[in-house]
């Protein structure tokens, strides 16, 4: 075993692995192809063989059925997938992209480095947290933390010594996108606000231009009512065909492809302009969002002004999002290196934490360093140490009833999102509903949505947990609720009976996976060879 770690980039279309260098500089480490970026594509070939990677990308257009594409997007959710007569867990799934990240960057470096770093989009509640950390658990690797994107992606910048500054994250990748604003300084890093869609990326851009290329595609090729959008194998070849096209506007002023279907062949050409037009509402959708980040820092600190934005993920490329940004907030961004940099600033983040440098406010001591230890080279600043200090990605609170007959209850919320972590809420005095009651049937909520809502529905269940009561409490008899959320955004809740002294305490280290789940997709996960 050694100390070094791997950062992780696990993205929703494309993954990348890195690691701190000789030379104390982050590098990105190529896979079996050459390449900096993986697709986060799983292509099963036989029940006992899956290939990870651009490979699988491109056989999946011949045979979809046994593809497996955007996983990111159901981690820590209930959504078994079969291929080759095996049901996989979305955690396994990703853990075969972990798996395969991992043996082609030992293979590379030669190696043999386990522990890693895994980064997550800053909005990822406790749930896809702890799934992520299980697929790495799965693909047999030793999460030493988990990272979020726009914090690794401020950590790969060497925002190198021009004094404090206010920097704004706006990371549209392959399925996602998020905006962060925080504060940097010498080696810390303090997120002030958070926000983003989980359901929104280039994909969507992708899809946008598919149906116009489909559309232009049916009026030039004379195809009248038979619509080849209903053929699976022309649309995924139109898929790919599209998203190479996106890409090339990237660059130039137009582009064309020469889509085929059923022996009809077309050539189409489409400008930047067009698809600009084609896409605008989902670009809108991401000023809103960077505006409402905006709100929610100024909210909490009325002098706050941006001074830098960063340009991360792939889909930032795009022209029309910095020129976006200038015209409509008035901000020039600036490019990172888009793909690379969330992987490059994981692996600095990992390389402190197994370093011992790094504090996340958790710790009752500070971390401690020589006097004279050398600075970090992998971060910003001339510190020697790395401080970073986070907010809560989702409200967190209990299910309460406001009398007997309400049976469907409410949310109480003890932290809204963009709480600095770690928090300690204000205590809740509450009472029991009925005279008698014989226990407290506790429910702890995370937040479901975008925004805040008090609707049980609305939100997700994290943990449950019942306390007996002594027999003859009268009704309103007070019950005591605390809550604690750590540095990583765990929370802890203690319930007490204050009449008896009896209390419960609910730990939200949930997941969807048991332990004997994890273990049984870990040996999935190892039944598999991985040809790249
Ligand atoms: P990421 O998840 O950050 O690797 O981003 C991947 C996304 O970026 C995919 O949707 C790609 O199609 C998109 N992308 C990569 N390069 C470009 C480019 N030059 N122009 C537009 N989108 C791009």
């Amino acid at each position: 075993m050694n100390d070094s770690v791997y950062g992780i980039d696990l993205g929703t279309t494309y993954s990348a692995i890195a690691r701190i260098g000789e030379h104390g500089a982050a590098e990105v480490i190529a896979n079996f192809e050459g390449e900096q970026t993986t697709p986060s594509v799983v292509y099963f070939e036989s029940p006992s063989n899956a290939i990870v990677g651009t490979e699988a990308k491109r056989v999946a257009i011949s045979d979809p059925e046994n593809a497996c594409l955007l996983i990111k997007r159901h981690i820590g959710t209930e959504y078994p997938q079969e291929f080759q007569g095996t049901t996989y867990t979305p955690e396994a799934i990703s853990g075969l992209i972990l798996k395969e990240l991992v043996t082609a960057a030992n293979n590379e470096s030669s190696s043999e480095v386990s522990k890693v770093v895994i980064t997550v989009p800053a909005y990822f509640g406790v749930r896809e947290r702890e799934a992520t950390r299980q697929a790495g658990q799965i693909a047999g690797l030793e999460v030493v933390g988990i990272v979020t994107e726009p914090v690794a992606a401020a950590l790969s910048i060497s925002a190198r010594s021009e004094g404090n500054e206010t920097i704004m994250v706006y990371d549209l990748g392959g399925g996602t996108f998020d905006t962060t604003i925080m504060k940097i300084g010498d080696g810390s890093v303090e997120v002030v606000a958070v926000d983003g869609n989980r359901l929104l990326g280039g994909a969507d851009w992708d899809a946008a231009l598919v149906n116009l290329i489909a559309e232009r595609f049916i009026a030039e090729a004379g195809l009248g009512d038979d619509d080849p959008r209903y053929d699976e194998e022309f649309m995924l070849d139109l898929q790919l065909g599209a998203e190479e096209l996106k890409k090339t506007l990237s660059r130039r002023d137009s582009a064309s492809m020469r889509p085929t279907y059923d022996g009809r062949r077309a050539s189409i050409e489409i400008t930047r302009a067009d698809f600009e037009e084609a896409t605008q509402h989902l670009l809108a959708q991401t000023i809103e969002i960077s505006e409402r980040t905006l709100a929610t820092a100024t909210a909490k600190d009325a002098n706050i002004t941006v001074d830098r934005v960063l340009l991360v993920g792939g889909s930032s490329r795009m022209p029309a999002v910095k020129a976006a940004l200038k015209d409509k907030l008035g901000w020039d961004a600036q490019d990172t290196d888009f793909d690379l940099a969330v992987a490059k600033g994981a692996a600095a983040y990992g390389q402190a934490a197994v370093n011992e440098v790094l504090s996340t406010g958790d710790e009752d001591t500070p971390v401690e360093v020589a006097a004279d230890a050398a600075p970090l080279a992998f971060i910003p600043g001339s510190s020697a140490t790395l401080s970073i200090a986070n907010v809560l990605s989702r409200g967190v609170g209990v299910q309460l009833a406001r009398d007997e007959a309400d049976e469907t209850g409410y949310i109480h919320f003890f932290a809204s999102a963009n709480e600095k972590i770690p928090y300690t809420a204000e205590p809740l005095h509450a009472g029991t509903v009925v005279a008698n009651q014989a226990e407290l049937d506790i429910k702890m909520y995370e937040q479901g949505g975008e925004r805040e809502s008090d609707v049980v529905a609305d939100n997700s269940l994290l943990k449950n947990a019942e306390l007996p009561l002594p027999s003859g409490l009268p009704a309103g008899a007070p019950v005591d609720i605390t809550v604690e959320i750590s540095a990583e955004g765990l929370v802890t809740m203690l319930v007490t009976d204050v009449t008896s002294g009896a209390s419960v305490e609910l730990e939200a280290q949930v997941s969807v996976l048991d332990e004997e789940q994890v273990a049984q997709e870990t040996s999935k996960v190892a039944m598999l060879t991985l040809r790249s």
